[in-house]
């Protein structure tokens, strides 16, 4: 299966540019018959309607969706079937969100090691579509989901699109991992079409200061009036329309993120590039959990969409994001431990959709750096909040104590803005840190195009010495 996606990629780069854009195009149709075809507008009906729902009625609607869900994982997959009987649990007493902490948290690599064991007997093999994880750190995970639950999430997706006013025939710039271009090529164009699904998919690869008039000469002859992608990958095309003092030519009118996490000095210099500000949801190919932020800037919770927990982190500020999926019983997560964090706020949207408020989502679990005592520090964005002259940068910590900044400076960063860097990180992580700045060029992109941004590098065995 690997062996056969490998050689049609190494097929597609070989094609020349015209048939790439058809293959491309082809893909895309293929893509939006699965995503849209079917009972899509129909979820995507039911899916809308439930925004004008009470928190109530909502969690009314979560709670037996989630007692369905577990009933059916319980009697159809030898993981759970074993598990409520080890537990001596009945799974009719997982009656809703709260009661799901009966059941232990469920990780990646449980995941992988009992694989087999999670598949539900419900399904038949071609009833199936497998759907992998690229994963930051670790292996990314594989396994398989039903074409509904695939829809719905595509109409949870699409829901929070239409909040802001986007219509499903809208041109979309797309900067993200996807490898549409080879990487051997060194002149324009930098991107390819996709017709049927609306999207000029630009190279995340190809992005540099010698290559970015290109990608804004396209966008100025095509005017796409929404841009979405990595916010890295947004943020330097932002910063390149900023130091070059470019006219982009048109009004863009949305820009969504995705896949990363979207940092506030990223979400500034896409606004002061782009004239709106980037608006963000929070999902993931497991389907546990979903957040989408609301025309009032508010993130909202699914509650329609999954059984979300939001638990005490340990190892220090923010909660862990545990999540129950109820759309995909061919493989059920129950309580899957997504590793990342979010701060909950308790005051509620005067906008009128239900769910949880998240104040925000702060990043992968392992974002953090470890003072010399053994503590940790979480939310490193919060200190290049307010250095727009930093086009972008990365934290890389080796041993607890000190850390090295890797920055990559825009036009006109001057000693001032280092000294200001050097202040930020000193409120964050105290004076006693030893801090290196290192300028770089670029910086390095993970296999699927994601910049990663705290790197740590130290040896695990020496951090548990350290913490004990
Ligand atoms: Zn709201």
């Amino acid at each position: 299966m690997k062996q056969r996606a490998f050689d049609r990629e190494q097929l597609y780069l070989r094609l020349p540019v015209q048939l790439q854009h058809a293959a491309c195009s082809v893909e895309g149709l293929r893509a939006h018959n699965r995503r849209f075809g079917g009972d899509f507008p129909a979820l995507l009906a039911d899916a809308e309607e439930r925004s004008g729902w009470t928190a109530e009625q909502i969690a009314e609607y979560r709670d037996r969706r989630l007692r369905a869900f577990v009933r059916s994982a319980a009697a159809s997959t030898p993981y759970y079937r074993r598990l409520f009987a080890d537990l001596g649990l009945d799974p009719a007493s997982i009656s809703g969100l709260e009661a799901l902490s009966q059941l232990p948290i469920l990780t990646k690599d449980t995941v992988q090691a009992h694989y087999p064991e999670l598949i539900s007997s419900n399904f038949q093999p071609a009833e199936l579509i497998p759907v992998h994880t690229s994963g930051t750190t670790g292996g990314g995970l594989r396994f398989a989901t039903t074409r509904r639950a695939h829809q719905e999430q595509w109409a949870v997706w699409w829901r929070y699109r239409r909040w802001h006013g986007i219509t499903q025939d809208t041109w979309c710039a797309y900067f993200g991992g996807r490898s549409v271009v080879p990487l051997t090529q060194q002149r324009p164009p930098y991107w390819r079409y996709n017709v049927p699904g609306r999207q000029i998919l630009f190279s995340g690869y190809h992005m540099a200061p010698d290559t970015l008039d290109a990608y804004i000469a396209e966008l100025r002859c095509r005017r796409p009036p929404w841009l979405h992608g990595y916010p890295s990958l947004l943020a330097l095309l932002a910063a390149h329309i900023l130091d070059c003092s470019l006219e982009l030519g048109y009004q863009v009118r949305w820009v969504t993120i995705g896949a990363e996490n979207l940092l506030p000095q990223q979400a500034a210099l896409i606004e002061r590039a782009f004239g709106v500000w980037p608006r963000q949801h929070y999902g993931m190919a497991e389907a546990v959990a979903n957040i989408s932020e609301c025309p009032l800037g508010k993130l909202h919770v699914d509650e329609d969409f999954a059984a979300v927990e939001f638990l005490p982190n340990p190892e220090g500020p923010g909660c862990r994001i545990i999540g129950t999926g109820f759309t995909n019983p061919a493989v059920p997560f129950l309580r899957y431990e997504i590793q990342d964090l979010a701060t909950v706020d308790d005051d509620g949207c005067p906008c009128g959709r239900p769910g949880r408020i998240v104040a925000h989502i702060d990043g992968r679990h392992e974002d953090y750096v470890v003072l010399a005592n053994g503590s940790r520090v979480g939310r490193m964005d919060h200190i290049f909040k307010d250095l727009v002259r930093i086009r972008e940068a990365q934290i890389v910590q080796r041993e607890p104590g000190a850390m090295t900044i890797r920055v990559v400076p825009r036009a006109g960063y001057t000693q001032h803005d280092e000294q200001l860097l050097r202040q930020e990180t000193a409120r964050r992580v105290g004076t006693e840190m030893v801090v290196l700045i290192e300028y770089v060029d670029v910086l390095p992109r993970s296999k699927a195009g994601k910049l990663r941004f705290v790197i740590s590098e130290l040896d695990a065995g020496k951090l548990d010495r350290i913490t004990l």
